[in-house]
């Protein structure tokens, strides 16, 4: 049978217990997205707080980027087919 070399000294053997009185953290869920959450705080995932809208969710940040991402697009496509209309009346 394998004999320990040394004895175990009072700080090694004592931080093996240094975990036992830990407790589990206590959380709430969303109310808008039923996501987990810690008490008191806006959920992340859809920036709701007690049924408000409190803030600026990555989601509404995507929507925001993608409807100016189509802006510029539509005002691209505008520009080439004034220019087209231009260069047929140059001719
Ligand atoms: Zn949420």
């Amino acid at each position: 049978m394998a004999v320990p070399k040394r004895k175990t000294s009072r700080q090694r053997r004592d931080k093996r217990f240094a975990n036992k009185g830990l407790e589990v953290q206590s959380f709430t869920t969303c109310s808008n997205c039923s996501a987990a959450l810690m008490p008191h705080s806006a959920c992340k995932g859809c920036g709701f707080y007690k049924g408000k809208k409190v803030l600026i969710s990555k989601d509404d940040r995507s929507v925001k980027r993608d409807e100016i991402k189509k802006q510029k697009e539509a005002k691209a496509a505008a520009n080439a087919s004034v220019e087209a209309t231009a260069m047929e009346k140059g001719d």
